[in-house]
């Protein structure tokens, strides 16, 4: 092996890191069927995943990637508009905006990728955008890239967001930009709220559905289909990668956006497009989306029932909402570590999220759920939950 030398700088972050009880370290973890994995060789239940309608392995779906493997060989070999795009990205294309019930959508490689460049190509240093403050990182560097002014608001306080707008003079654009659904507590975004000031202060919204297409929304097309806004809401993006179950960003809208999109933003044109047989998989993904509502619905009950449950907990603090994603806040890192570490044991795996990722003193265990969970899985979980917090916490 030739390795070259680490700078010391290195060294001396990752002591750091290690100190402050935040170092992140990776492991091979292995997906089963049905909301389960295998990891460091046992089956574990799967709260840490975002496949909320359990398609990632629905035998339609991997059949319709198969199929187009042979054909369209594995990788894309070029970027969308150089000669990437294939009949299957015009095929999801097209079927996006049926799904959407819009003119036209565009594909990017993945939500981050969306973000980044359309933010970056909307927006430049004589706009001001007003982002959430718990707004996903593709959307922070997406405002940070752009080179506009920032203001930072909280959607639980929107008289400050107010204030600002209200500050807010010259030509630049006004632009909101905000999460659906906040994906580290599973808050929702007041839209009607924030639709209504965008009109008053004459600025646009944009909207990013990430954990929200497939599971808000009577057709599952997102928060704003759920909360009557989707005409109010200017550029919509979204992600195959979560309850589509696949891989991808796209923006569903009207021609002259997509045009727009097609022609400016970076992370499109230079990347090179999906591979197709991931295309073919989400064209099937969003076909079963269509066609079986009850997946939502039976993913909307487990989630009522879970965070109710854990609401009762006197011991926890688990923040009002509603869905799939549900914060266990602890506030000690080392505690959320412990208490992941625990539950892993009992057989289940639930996300440990501290900061950076989540403000200090507020570390958490992110549960997240499929429909492919079951009543007794989550009851099951309730109770190595009430062993470990007996264990970690009561006993303090
Ligand atoms: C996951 C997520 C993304 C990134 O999407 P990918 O397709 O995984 O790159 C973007 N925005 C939000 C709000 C997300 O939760």
């Amino acid at each position: 092996m030739s390795s070259p030398e680490v700078p010391e700088w290195i060294d001396n972050e990752l002591r750091e890191i290690r100190a402050a009880g935040l170092f992140r370290s990776r492991r091979t973890f292995h997906p089963l069927a049905d909301g389960r994995c295998l990891l460091e060789g046992r089956e574990l239940i799967n709260f840490s995943s975002n496949d909320y309608l359990n398609l990632s392995h629905d035998e339609r779906v991997i059949a319709a990637a198969a199929a187009a493997l042979p054909e369209m060989g594995v990788g894309t070999r070029a970027s969308a508009l150089v000669s990437g795009r294939t009949e299957w990205h015009a095929q999801l294309e097209n079927r996006l905006a049926q799904f959407e019930r819009t003119d036209e959508a565009i594909l990017f490689p993945s939500g981050y990728a969306a973000n980044l460049g359309i933010i970056s190509a909307f927006a430049n240093q004589e706009d001001t955008i007003f982002c959430d403050r718990l707004n996903h990182a593709s959307l922070i560097d997406g405002c940070r890239l752009s080179g506009a002014r920032l203001r930072v608001y909280r959607h639980d306080q929107l008289e400050k967001l107010k204030r600002e707008l209200e500050k807010t003079s010259g030509d630049g654009k006004k632009i909101i930009v905000t999460d659906s659904v906040f994906s580290m507590d599973g808050s929702l975004a007041p839209l009607v709220s924030l639709c209504d000031l965008a009109e008053e202060f004459n600025a646009t919204v944009m909207l990013d559905e990430a954990h929200a297409t497939g599971v808000w929304g009577g057709s599952g097309r997102g928060l704003a289909e759920e909360l009557g806004v989707e005409e109010r809401v200017t550029v919509r993006i979204g992600t195959l990668s979560k309850a589509v179950g696949t891989m991808g960003g796209f923006v569903a809208g009207p021609c002259a956006l997509i045009d727009w999109l097609w022609n400016r933003v970076r992370t499109q044109i230079y990347s090179t497009a999906l591979p197709p047989s991931i295309c073919a998989a989400a064209c099937k993904a969003l076909e079963i989306i269509q066609s079986e509502p009850d997946r939502r619905r039976l993913l909307h009950e487990q989630s009522t029932f879970l965070r109710r449950e854990l609401q009762q907990r006197p011991s926890i603090s688990v923040p009002p909402s509603s869905g799939p994603i549900i914060p266990i806040i602890l506030k000690d890192p080392e505690l959320t570590m412990k208490m992941a570490a625990d539950l892993q044991e009992s057989g289940f795996l639930v996300g440990a999220i501290r900061p950076p990722t989540v403000p200090q003193g507020t570390s958490r265990l992110r549960v997240s759920i499929t429909c492919a969970h079951q009543r007794d899985d989550l009851k099951r979980f309730l109770k190595a939950l009430d062993r470990s917090l007996a264990r970690n916490v009561e006993s303090r």
